[in-house]
């Protein structure tokens, strides 16, 4: 995969900021040729890791607030809501319905519905949307709030049924996929049977392991060659439908890939 040659991969869901060492991902990301797009679990948060990747063109940063984290963070939506009229990307947002989760589940409902309309309202927003457990009722969400001509949303790591898939293509959802998904024989058919103009791919780092050890976002790569046999194409056909589904939901956002000088800088 290349866009003038040195992009090699994308990583659309990753948390670098919670590697030991953010500043050394950030800067292999460069090198080695991957986009990626890191989550923020809290919006305070963002303005850090904005910093943090002002003069890396291979990393964009989402403001986010993690449906986990809702229950003690619920005061931190405000915060949310005025940073997504500054960043096009917003993640890690959604709802999760595992029992750990069940007593903030109605906080978790208000703050994706308004993440949402806070999203239409000022348009142009890629989300990347955590639905563990509550597939039906993130769709529903989407369905009734979303016009995917202004909000772009991406599923992150779907686990959800081939129906409950059908529902989100219909209302404009990408997916994203990780290597932990393809592990399980369920998942390759319910990915094979997927559009490839609807496909990206993640790594959830560090959140997924490789090898036992923590994943990274170059190890979309492999993710990538795995999902090319799945879905019985060649490695190069399935790099530029990536590339093809990449440069969509970055111009959705109005925002850049890497440009050939920067990459040059980088070697
Ligand atoms: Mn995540």
């Amino acid at each position: 995969m290349s866009v003038n040659g040195r992009i090699r991969g994308f990583d659309f869901h990753c948390h670098i900021d919670l590697h030991p060492k953010p500043a050394t991902v950030f800067d292999r990301c460069a090198s080695e040729g991957i986009v990626s797009l890191t989550m923020t679990t809290t919006p305070k948060a963002w303005p850090q890791n904005s910093a943090w990747v002002k003069q890396n063109d291979f990393i964009h940063v989402a403001t986010g607030l993690h449906p986990e984290l809702v229950g003690e963070r619920y005061a931190d939506m405000e915060l949310l809501e005025t940073q997504i009229n500054e960043s096009h990307f917003v993640g890690e947002v959604g709802l999760d319905g595992s029992s750990k989760y069940q007593k903030s589940y109605g906080e978790q409902q208000d703050v994706f519905h308004r993440v949402l309309v806070a999203a239409q309202e000022v348009g142009a927003r890629v989300l990347s949307i955590h639905s563990r457990r509550a597939e039906r009722d993130v769709i529903n969400i989407i369905e009734k709030h979303v016009d995917p001509q202004r909000v772009l949303c991406i599923l992150h790591w779907f686990s959800g049924s081939p129906s409950e898939a059908q529902r989100a293509l219909e209302a404009g959802c990408y997916f994203s996929i990780n290597h932990t998904m393809l592990a399980s024989d369920g998942r390759q058919k319910l990915i094979r049977d997927l559009p490839a103009n609807r496909l990206l791919t993640e790594t959830d780092s560090p959140f997924t392991l490789i090898d036992n050890r923590k994943s990274m976002p170059w190890d979309v790569i492999t993710t990538t060659t795995k999902l090319a046999e799945i879905r019985l194409i060649s490695q190069t056909h399935m790099n530029s439908a990536l590339l093809a589904n990449a440069r969509h939901v970055f111009s959705f956002a109005q925002s850049k890939l890497p440009s050939i000088d920067l990459a040059d800088a980088h070697s």
